[in-house]
């Protein structure tokens, strides 16, 4: 058994889509960011390659390389599930928290499972999504950023 953890936060500003585990959300701001912004599936990314002992996001995808410019997030996940099958590895479970003031997030949670779930072949039940409100404090709280952390076993 492997496990690895991930963090990932974006600033929340206006002009950009809000995108999510693969959903787009209506809201008047969206993360800022060399791809798409999708925090949750970046911190599931960065939770895979941790597990596979495989170092970080940044080692395969530089957000200072032009080709992930405004990338639909979801290439990161296949690309890393293709790093596992070559090592063998299979996905248990994930857990994730996504820390956002505004919209309510819940609605969505089902379809961001079943995007990710289809995107690592994995079945949705080994995968469970948790949407946190900030309280009114620290940089989430006060509405100006959307992060996430994610925890995934590997066998
Ligand atoms: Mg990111």
């Amino acid at each position: 058994m492997r496990v690895g953890i991930g963090y990932d936060i974006h600033p929340l500003v206006p002009g950009r889509k809000l995108i999510l585990g693969g959903v787009e959300i209506p809201f008047e701001k969206g993360p800022r960011g060399h791809s798409d912004g999708d925090c949750l599936f970046h911190a599931v990314t960065d939770a895979l390659l941790g597990a596979a002992g495989l170092g970080d996001m940044g080692r395969y995808f530089p957000d200072t390389d032009p080709k992930w410019k405004d990338a639909d997030s979801s290439v990161f996940l296949k690309a890393v599930r293709k790093l596992m099958e070559e090592k063998k590895l299979q996905i248990q479970n994930i857990d994730a928290n996504l820390h956002i003031e505004s919209p309510k997030l819940a609605p969505h949670l089902p379809k961001m499972i079943q995007n990710l779930s289809e995107l690592l072949g994995i079945h949705p039940s080994q995968i469970n999504f948790k949407a946190k409100r900030g309280e009114g404090l620290d940089a989430v709280g006060r509405g100006e950023a959307v992060a996430a952390q994610a925890i995934v076993l590997l066998s």
